[in-house]
């Protein structure tokens, strides 16, 4: 017999590294089966370092689509989880509570802005913004104002890959326009030419001003991504117009739905982007490093106005119940990860890898085959002219000993913050050196 705290006959580990398996039967985001780009097999991963399975080093460039900020494999995360795995896993969350969903729900509604009172637990950021978005409808319906079921979107915008944020994905960046018959129709306004820094005209808001004053009878909000646009063209744009956004849904009476799955915890230089325009959403999501990159977790705060208005209408609750919402796990990887971020130096940090982004990658906008080159606090952006080759620049970088993955003619960084200034150089000296050859 074997003993009850062993696993039985452990076969696993002869299949672990089955690059040919993979490749034939395991989906990968945004790819095919069969596919002839190559997939990396990471055995472990420490600091900022991913280790492959033929013993290679990568620098990670990515923190793991935004979400790794205080680095792999961190002390202090992995005690507090450890403890908590101790305690339980997982519990229900109908009819049940537990500590680190009360205490997680607690800290998220200090650092949030005030008005931002209730905290709402999923699994990943797309249903973040379904909740979000269902959340709006549900409130008009509750206010005897049932026609107000449409959204209003900003073009180069993404929200994520289930129905209702395909919806509010830019129609043709946003990666669903194959989907567009099925989807609900939403209103798209131009994506705000001015710049993060710069001023916003009247052009720039007209076209959301327009679809306010034609629509707003239908709308139940806007929804942005504040300051940084980012798998749908990483733009960033004038706080200004985030002001603006926020003046007109106040005159037209609609509410503000803030994405911050991808800004959120530190990345634009503060805490959350729209506190570069000093602005309230009335609905706020999170996602990505909420848990510091450790679990998935995500998070959809509203005021105490939606919330309590939400539970005096019709049904009264608010239809909306994940399987593995609050999971205790993802929760005390999210308490731990915002006391780490709070209790460091962060905003000099961010300033430190901002400050060294731009000279780092200052000659690539001398580049011929380079359009344009932006930095805001711990994102950078190489935008080509042309698409990449995907395959042969990836290639190129893990060669490198870099892992920075670019899609269509953005080749881009955002480092996990603990990153060393000699790591961050060795970055940015191979992002110039690589795109110049490209
Ligand atoms: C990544 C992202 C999402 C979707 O989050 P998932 O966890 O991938 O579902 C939504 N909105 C923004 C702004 C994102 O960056």
């Amino acid at each position: 017999m074997p003993k009850p705290d062993v696993i039985p006959q452990n076969r696993y580990d002869a299949w672990m590294n089955d690059n040919d398996f993979d490749q034939q039967h395991v989906w990968h985001p945004y790819s095919a089966l069969h596919s002839e780009l190559p997939t990396y097999i990471v055995e472990s991963a420490q600091g900022v370092r991913l280790t492959l399975s033929d013993g290679r080093e990568l620098i990670d460039g990515m923190a793991s689509w935004w979400c790794m900020i205080h680095g792999y494999n961190h002390p202090a995360m992995n005690a507090a989880l450890e403890k908590q795995l101790h305690k339980m896993a997982h519990v229900m969350f109908g009819g049940l509570t537990h500590g680190p969903a009360v205490a997680l729900a607690r800290q998220l509604i200090d650092i949030t802005p005030q008005p931002l009172q209730t905290v709402f637990f999923s699994d990943s950021g797309s249903v973040a913004v379904e909740v979000a978005m269902k959340m709006a409808i549900q409130y008009w319906h509750s206010k005897k104002k049932p026609q107000r079921q449409r959204f209003i979107a900003l073009r180069s915008g993404y929200h994520g890959d289930t129905f209702g944020a395909m919806s509010v994905c830019d129609p043709v960046t946003g990666m669903h326009s194959l989907f567009k018959n099925i989807l609900p129709q939403q209103i798209f306004v131009d994506q705000p030419a001015c710049r993060f820094g710069e001023p916003c005209s009247q052009d720039d808001i007209a076209s959301l001003e327009t679809a306010l004053e034609t629509h707003h009878q239908q709308v139940a909000a806007v929804i942005l991504e504040p300051i940084v646009q980012g798998a749908g063209g990483m733009w960033f744009y004038s706080a200004e117009y985030l002001k603006k956004v926020r003046d007109l849904c106040d005159a037209h009476g609609v509410l503000l739905i803030a994405d911050e799955i991808a800004t959120g915890f530190g990345r634009s230089g503060k805490l959350f982007a729209c506190e570069h325009a000093e602005i309230t959403p009335d609905i706020l999501c999170l996602g990505k490093a909420l848990t510091g990159g450790y679990l998935t977790l995500a998070a959809t705060l509203t005021t105490e106005d939606v919330a309590s208005s939400l539970g005096r209408g019709n049904p009264g609750v608010f239809m909306h119940g994940p399987t593995f919402m609050a999971n205790p796990l993802a929760c005390t990887a999210a308490m731990t990860s915002i006391e780490l971020l709070l209790g460091s130096d962060w905003q000099n940090n961010i300033q430190r890898i901002e400050t060294q982004l731009k000279t780092g990658l200052a000659s690539c906008s001398g580049f011929e085959q380079v359009r344009d080159v932006r930095v805001l606090g711990a994102i950078a952006v190489v935008e080509m002219k042309q698409a990449v080759n995907m395959s042969t620049i990836t290639q190129a970088f893990v060669e490198a000993g870099v892992w920075v993955r670019p899609f269509g003619k953005l080749v881009y960084l955002m480092p996990p913050y603990i990153i060393s200034d000699e790591d961050l150089s060795t970055l940015t000296r191979t992002v110039t050196r690589i795109v110049e050859t490209h």
